[in-house]
């Protein structure tokens, strides 16, 4: 019944006119040219829309017949499993993704470029066409043909060893090279996991043991901001305790040298040495393609297996719809292919399309603001994808940054991976798109393998609203449950973001650990996928995310568990507690702050406090290092619940957690970020306290600020708390969604209740606090409050 209506309600949205008085967006047309993978039917967005939502096996049967080369047919679209989680996708079909990417394009266009290579260095692009090259020499010609690079690295790996199954670890910065090496697993039926280039040996070592990868493929060093990033020292360092690793492939990226020992191989060298044409193994449909870690709201990342035509022909066809790809047009995605965006929508989807693929290896500062717009003008650029991140850092630098640079080419511009707040969607469509670009706010997760909710496709001209992903793609149906686990019907309603019926590009399970799946996934709701995001269906009935419901944070579009960063942290010897919540940072979306109680005879608190920033880069990497770390010089052992406490003291410090951001920590601004002489700058113009000697006393309600405080910045001299609020403060009192960390405490009868109360605390709704008899303590209650209020006041003084 639920699903009917929310089927009914997907088509509803259809027939719906567009109301005036909207942001004007650019007509598209919605058919595509003939001879693309899929081209819409007559009749365009609403046919397919609502084919998709009535009939998914029929249509998605359709679809990946006419989109995919297959070597053997499908005979079953989809197949329920006997459980949750266990769909499937195209039984019996077998094809291979490196052909769908490669050779078949290579039959129809050899000279196509595929990839577009904007190295760190400006102005040092390197265009990379599909064909198979018959009289290569040289290894630098060797480098410009994608498919013999493919089918010599596939070589190379099956000569030392590897073969359909294994699973190869990445670990590169992005280059025509690390999508070969991507491509050259998938061509021998080899299992990738890549790996962000940022994270630790101690991340690399965690996600090749829990994957039992075989090899790695790395670079000697990478080059980003202008700076050198030592990636084989890394995998030395992380292959130590890896057993499993047999071989490190070494390309060089730098002609600097690097330590070579037994099992390391030099990649170019053996590639040269290969056979240019590889025979292509026949996958299974469901045969796994790559597995992708992220995080979950555990200490420990998950490694989301996808799988081979599903997932393939969901990236390929979100691509072309959502983006409105025109073949022809130069697709610019600048996510790093460590990423799930990279997976998608710099490799695989704009591949199997035959498309010009730009690989984006600086920062968006380097060597100026100007970089990006500079890039689209030269490679000329139809369609750009980045991060609201990124175009946050921009809007500080001003607009002549932008305005430098021809954009004419500019079609349809995207946003990614997070939230994007109205400011900057605005500067993104106005002063980047002239206001005359379509602008896609796409809503999707590593676990649905391409976007899920976007503003497009949709019937033309419809209208776009502003930092809204408003419309399920074809074939996802969208509910919201609300906390009895009932659909929410009807709109202008909120509730949690489930998905009613299987689509062929979601994740299959976490390697290693199907129950996890399930469990994470599948049990909150039974019989839907639980997305872990909150959102708001609007009187017009389209999908505005409100933000995570569990414990994991968005730190510039990068998930992180905040128990990843505690656990990280619970390893030092002096920090008996730890709790990470997130906060509303104005650049990276969250930042992480982190209360930690230290052994009551701690003397060197500074000295704690970098080592526990050096702890998390370590062991994750440095952008999980939190902005903010308060020392608590009690333990918190007597308390009724201290990690319930540490969220109290969330509501109380959030007013202050937007002092002393740093776009240093920044990810995307990159290790030379100009942006102290810069009007960005002005950021770091408020005070960088750490909160050390906040004393913590019995209840949190009587927690006092003890005014012997490190001063980093050297504002707010005298040894007192700068309680000032910044201009521009990113808390939003009005919002629960800045506080909403306090929805996941722990699961006790007192958390539970705990948690709706807080949730009135933080949304003024005091004076109807419901009953508070079961709680260990209730006075607490009034001391949660009374703090709020404090600090509120003190904060908007
Ligand atoms: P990841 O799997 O790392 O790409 O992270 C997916 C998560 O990022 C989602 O569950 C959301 O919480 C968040 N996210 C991604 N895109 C958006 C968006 N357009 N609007 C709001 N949140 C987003």
């Amino acid at each position: 019944m639920a699903l009917a209506a929310a089927r009914a309600r997907v088509l509803r949205a259809l027939s719906r006119p567009p109301p005036p008085g909207r942001v004007p967006v650019a007509a598209r047309r919605c058919c595509s040219d003939a001879g693309s993978p899929a081209a819409l039917p007559p009749g365009g967005y609403g046919v397919w829309q609502e084919r998709a939502a009535r009939d998914p096996a029929g249509f998605w049967a359709e679809v990946a017949r006419g989109a995919l080369r297959w070597d053997s047919p499908f005979h079953t679209a989809c197949q329920a499993g006997p459980a949750a989680g266990a769909t499937r996708w195209f039984l019996g079909g077998r094809l291979n993704v490196s052909v769908n990417c490669l050779d078949q394009h290579v039959e129809k266009s050899p000279n196509r470029v595929a990839l577009i290579w904007e190295r760190d260095e400006p102005g040092t692009a390197v265009h990379v066409t599909y064909r198979l090259c018959g009289h290569m020499t040289t290894l630098l010609l060797c480098r410009r043909e994608l498919l013999d690079q493919t089918c010599r690295l596939a070589n190379t790996l099956k000569k030392y060893g590897i073969q359909k199954g294994d699973k190869v670890a990445i670990y590169m910065s992005v280059s025509p090279l690390s999508v070969a090496a991507m491509l050259a697993c998938a061509r021998i039926g080899a299992i990738h996991t890549v790996v962000f280039p940022g994270f630790s040996a101690e991340s690399l070592a965690g996600r090749i043991m829990d994957s039992g990868c075989k090899a790695v493929i790395t670079y000697n060093q990478g080059v980003r901001g202008g700076r050198i990033i030592e990636l084989k020292t890394t995998v030395d360092e992380a292959v130590k305790n890896c057993p499993s690793i047999k071989h490190v492939f070494v390309a060089q990226r730098t002609d600097n040298k690097v330590w070579m020992g037994d099992r390391d191989v030099p990649l170019e060298e053996e590639m040269a040495k290969a056979a240019s044409v590889c025979t292509p193994e026949s996958m299974d449909s469901e045969d796994m393609l790559f597995m992708l870690y992220t995080s979950g709201s555990t200490g420990k990342p998950k490694g989301i297996v996808h799988t081979q035509a599903g997932y393939l022909l969901y990236a390929a066809l979100t691509h072309k719809y959502v983006f409105d790809y025109q073949q022809g047009d130069v697709f610019g995605c600048v996510a790093d292919i460590g990423w799930i965006t990279g997976h998608s929508y710099v490799v695989y989807g704009p591949l199997c399309n035959g498309a010009t693929s730009v690989l984006f290896e600086s920062t968006p500062v380097y060597p100026d603001p100007g970089r990006y717009w500079e890039v689209v003008q030269r490679l000329k650029i139809n369609q750009f994808y980045g991060a609201p991140t990124a175009i946050r850092l921009l809007l500080n630098y001003g607009e002549e940054w932008v305005k430098k640079y021809d954009r004419s080419s500019l079609k349809t511009l995207g946003s990614v991976g997070e939230p994007i707040n109205h400011e900057a969607w605005q500067w993104f469509y106005h002063v980047v798109g002239e206001g005359r670009c379509t602008l896609v706010d796409t809503w999707w997760q590593t676990e649905t393998g391409g976007i899920c909710i976007a503003p497009r496709p949709s019937e033309e001209k419809a209208e776009i609203i502003p930092a809204m992903a408003m419309r399920p793609f074809f074939g996802i149906v969208p509910v919201l449950m609300d906390e009895n686990g009932k659909v929410i019907e009807g709109n202008d309603v909120s509730g949690a973001l489930c998905i009613a019926q299987p689509w062929p590009g979601m994740a299959r399970t976490i390697y290693g650990d199907h129950q996890r799946f399930v469990d994470a996934y599948f049990k909150a709701y039974p019989g839907y996928y639980f997305t872990g995001d909150g959102a708001y269906r609007t009187k017009q009935g389209y999908y505005q995310i409100t933000g995570r419901m569990d414990d994991v944070i968005n730190i510039s579009g990068h998930r992180l568990g905040t128990a990843e960063i505690e656990d990280a942290m619970a390893d030092h010897p002096e920090v008996p507690e730890t709790a990470v919540i997130g906060y509303p940072h104005k650049i990276k979306g969250e930042g992480a702050f982190a209360f930690i109680v230290l052994k009551e005879q701690t003397a060197h608190i500074d000295r704690v406090k970098e080592e526990l920033k050096t702890i998390v880069a370590s062991k994750i990497a440095k952008y999980a290092v939190p902005d903010h770390i308060l020392l608590f010089s009690l333990t918190l052992g007597a308390l009724m619940n201290s990690r319930l406490c540490f969220k109290l003291a969330h509501l109380s410090a959030a007013p202050f957690c937007v002092f002393g951001e740093s776009a240093q920590s920044c990810p995307l601004a990159g290790p030379q970020d100009p942006s102290a002489s810069s009007p960005h700058s002005a950021w770091r113009q408020w005070p960088h306290h750490f909160f050390e000697g906040l004393c913590l006393s019995h209840m949190l309600g009587k927690w006092t600020p003890r005014p012997r405080l490190q001063n980093t910045t050297g504002v707010g001299k005298g040894g007192s708390l700068n309680l000032e609020q910044p201009k521009t403060s990113s808390v939003d009192w009005s919002s629960s969604q800045n506080l909403q960390v306090v929805k996941r405490l722990p699961k006790t009868r007192s958390g539970k209740i705990m948690r709706r109360l807080l949730r009135k605390v933080v949304t003024e709704q005091s004076s109807n606090m419901g009953d508070v008899t079961t709680l260990d303590d209730p006075s607490v209650v009034k001391e949660i409050l009374d703090a709020y209020q404090k600090y509120k006041e003190k904060s908007s003084s």
